[in-house]
């Protein structure tokens, strides 16, 4: 899960108790571009550059393939704002596009949706110019389509106000946002095609265009099984084009299976490089912005472990599921991603015995504990299933910095207890 929310989930989610976790796997505009195009979808063409001399070829390179005189320089991060930060700039002639390449490349990009310190931008895409200069007003709306938890159906949202400002938008004036819902029996129908393009205020061949465009960005989403796809601005040209600017797009990562393509589009680099860490060790964490941190076996007893740390007042600095065996090493190298998150001021350990042996469990816990050294937050550890008497003993007897817990109630009191 990414910090930055798509506009859809923003409200209620945070309600104690109401944790989503989606194994997603972003991707970069040109990326989620290239997937558009091959189902069809017109986008603003580009070529992608990793220094200024590259960009200048590209550039040339697509004046020859588009007629484009004017290009847009164009940021590639896993955020959106580049516009805002300064991460999207016009050229007007080879020189400008040199210029806007060097300072563009290398720099930390800062927009409403990277960390404070910003995203170092490793490359940049050079787009044709899709405003033509002179022409009368293009007109920006915003597309998004997305899985609705709440219908449990696809449902494509939009907009008349796209652009820069949709969020503003989504906070301010959200009846301007349309959904609409699309049922999985029969797919999107040619009808809501032709209602979204008409509420969108097109006629003509505009209208056209758009239903077409609306058909193939569906078609893409499904196709690809993304979890979403965003396109602000979809921009409706003077001529009556309709075209896909940007791209933002969240693939379904337990669908990968099934693009083998996709996977090498995976940028680590765009990624927190503790999750990616973990992954690389077999664990699955997922970073959150709390300040418990948990270790659990088990995707299910995670969820209800944030539950409970929700109910109790404090906050999941991270979902980790050890999976179904918690012996010493795993454990141990649990504890030591958990402690990178500078935020975490307490642990709690959540391990069912099953197959694994509470009192084995435990004395990973102890070793783990012994062998990292310089633990200075509080551990909660509560084990339940085969042994657990026997190994709320072993911890009890280890003279460590660590509480056991029997209950799910027992070891959220104590968590509470221990944050004060
Ligand atoms: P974002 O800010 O990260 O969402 O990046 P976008 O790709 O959406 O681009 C930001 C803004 O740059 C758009 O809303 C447009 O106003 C502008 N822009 C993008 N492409 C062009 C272009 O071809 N010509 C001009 N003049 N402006 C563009
Ligand atoms: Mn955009």
């Amino acid at each position: 899960m990414s910090a930055d929310q798509p506009l859809h989930s923003q409200p209620a989610r945070h309600k104690v108790g109401y944790i989503r976790i989606q194994y997603t796997m972003n991707l970069h505009e040109y990326q989620g571009k290239s997937i558009l195009s091959q189902y069809g979808v017109r986008v603003q063409r580009g070529l992608v550059a990793y220094n200024a001399d590259e960009a200048v070829d590209q550039a040339k390179r697509l004046s020859q393939e588009t007629g484009t005189k004017w290009w847009v320089i164009k940021a590639q991060i896993h955020a959106g704002g580049r516009g805002k930060g300064g991460g999207v700039k016009l050229a007007k002639n080879i020189d400008e596009v040199r210029e806007r390449s060097e300072a563009i490349i290398g720099m930390m990009l800062k927009t409403p949706q990277t960390p404070p310190q910003g995203k170092k931008v490793s490359k940049v895409l050079i787009a044709e110019d899709v405003y033509y200069p002179g022409a009368s007003e293009p007109k920006e709306f915003y597309m998004g389509v997305l899985l609705d938890r709440a219908t449990a159906r696809n449902i494509i949202m939009y907009s008349t106000e796209g652009g820069m400002d949709i969020e503003e938008v989504a906070e301010k004036t959200p009846e301007l946002i349309y959904k609409e819902e699309i049922d999985p029996r029969v797919g999107l129908r040619p009808f809501q095609c032709n209602k979204i393009a008409t509420q969108l205020g097109l006629s003509g061949g505009a209208k056209k265009e758009m239903m077409k465009f609306v058909a193939a960005l569906y078609k893409a989403y499904e196709g690809s099984d993304s979890a979403m796809f965003e396109i602000n601005p979809v921009l409706k040209t003077s001529d009556d084009k309709i075209i896909a600017v940007d791209a933002k797009v969240r693939l379904d990562a337990n669908a990968l299976y099934r693009h083998p393509d996709y996977v090498e589009m995976r940028d680590k680099a765009e990624e927190d490089p503790i999750e990616v860490e973990a992954g690389e060790a077999g664990l699955n964490y997922v970073k959150l912005d709390g300040n418990v941190g948990c270790m659990v076996n088990g995707a299910g007893l995670a969820m209800a472990t944030m539950d409970i740390i929700k109910l109790s007042g404090g906050s999941p600095a991270n979902f980790l599921d050890v999976g179904g065996t918690a012996d010493a090493a795993r454990v141990e190298k649990g504890f030591r991603i958990i402690l990178k998150d500078p935020n975490v001021k307490a642990i709690l350990v959540n391990i069912f015995g099953g197959i694994v042996r509470c009192d084995r469990v435990a004395q990973g816990v102890v070793d783990a504990y012994k062998n990292i050294g310089d633990i200075k937050v509080p551990i909660i550890v509560r084990l339940q299933g085969t042994n657990a008497k026997e190994a709320k003993e072993l911890i009890d007897k280890s003279g460590l910095k660590v509480l056991s817990a029997i209950s799910l109630q027992e070891a959220a009191d104590a968590v509470k207890k221990v944050l004060g």
